[in-house]
């Protein structure tokens, strides 16, 4: 090794979902939308100067932060925006996660928690999950450094019930409790309505899966205002200007239209019950889903078997080679005409 690098902080890297591009793919790997973004955030792109890309964006992403604040009935300094929820997330793991006390998370969700910690140097414990792939709240009530977790947890697709996150922020007054709402506009209930009661929860949603927008990078965290300005303070010391002007104009447009967003949702869900029906037909079992996606299994098919059956077929979906799920396959939720095309093939491959 060279002597200077010794001194790289190195790291494993999260590993992304593949982002293939061919024109006739149908891609259901990474838990996009498979539905346009609101119609005004088009007409705004249309009407987009970009005299304006002269200037530094607004630091405080203030028309966002606004929108966002009114849509979810707090006040604007409950708010805090960044780069996608993982931005939002990581802002937040150097911020609250600064104890020798290990942070809590289960062991099968998001594999990103596991990285941020080992790049920030933050003891972690992992805690399993039931036979039924389910967080076991009272695993929760040890001592610790700060919690986190999906709700719904990924990439199982359950959700806890907000007695069960309530406990868990309740019994842990002395850390900063993080509830990942990435995919909760798809069936759970948020936590939202607890930030006013407990200052140390904080609740971080995206607008890259309920609202079409994973291309444009915008997430936020919700909680009390001192939590927000631990944030914002962290924020200052790293980079003012996260959010670029196309993001924060677009932001609004997507937050504005209301109907949009709440027909674009139902329609997901309505598919991923018929698809619970359908996939539950052929053999496939799975946990019962409230996100935009479902982890099925089949008792006769290796799940890798099917992955790559379906990739030559170039319809892609998601298989972790790692312990405990490597049996499964994410599925995202598409259009029901990408849906039935999954359906074909895999009802042909089964009878072979
Ligand atoms: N949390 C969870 C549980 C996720 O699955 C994802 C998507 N990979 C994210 C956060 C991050 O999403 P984004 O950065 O696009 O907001």
């Amino acid at each position: 090794m060279r002597t200077w690098e010794s001194n790289v902080r190195k790291v494993t890297p999260y590993v992304p979902g593949e982002q293939p591009n061919k024109p006739d793919m149908i891609k259901l790997n990474t838990n996009e939308n498979p539905y346009p973004p609101a119609p005004g955030v088009r007409r705004a792109m249309k009407e987009f100067d970009p005299d304006c890309l002269r200037l530094y964006p607004d630091p405080g992403a203030s028309a966002l932060t606004e929108a966002l604040a009114e849509y979810c009935k707090v006040k604007p300094e409950q708010v805090f925006i960044g780069v996608g929820s993982d931005d939002v997330l990581a802002m937040a793991f150097l911020t609250f996660f600064n104890s020798d006390r290990p942070i809590l998370f289960p062991d099968i969700t998001y594999s990103f928690y596991p990285v941020w910690a080992e790049a920030f140097r933050i003891p972690c414990r992992t805690l399993p999950l039931d036979e039924k792939f389910r967080i076991v709240t009272d695993d929760y009530l040890q001592d610790n450094g700060g919690i986190i977790f999906p709700n719904p947890n990924a990439p199982t697709g359950l959700a806890m019930g907000l007695s069960e996150v309530e406990k868990i922020v309740q019994n842990n007054k002395d850390s900063v409790v993080i509830v990942d709402e990435a995919y909760v506009d798809f069936g759970a209930e948020s936590a939202v309505s607890l930030i006013d009661t407990y200052e140390n929860l904080l609740v971080v949603q995206t607008f890259s899966k309920s609202r079409s927008m994973a291309g444009m990078r915008i997430g936020f965290a919700l909680g009390s205002p001192v939590l927000i300005k631990y944030l914002n303070d962290f924020k200052h010391s790293f980079n003012s200007y996260t959010m670029n002007q196309t993001s924060l104009k677009y932001g609004v447009e997507a937050v504005r239209d209301q109907a949009y967003f709440q027909e674009t949702v139902e329609k997901i869900v309505r598919t991923r019950e018929h698809a619970k029906e359908v996939l539950g037909e052929m053999g496939f079992t799975f946990p019962d889903s409230k996100a935009n996606f479902l982890f099925i299994t089949h008792p006769d098919y290796e799940a890798k078997e099917l992955f790559e059956a379906l990739r030559e077929r170039e319809i892609y979906v998601r298989y972790f080679q790692s312990p405990g799920i490597d049996k499964y396959l994410r599925v995202t939720i598409g259009t029901d005409e990408q849906m039935e095309a999954l359906y074909t093939f895999l009802r042909e491959y089964i009878k072979k």
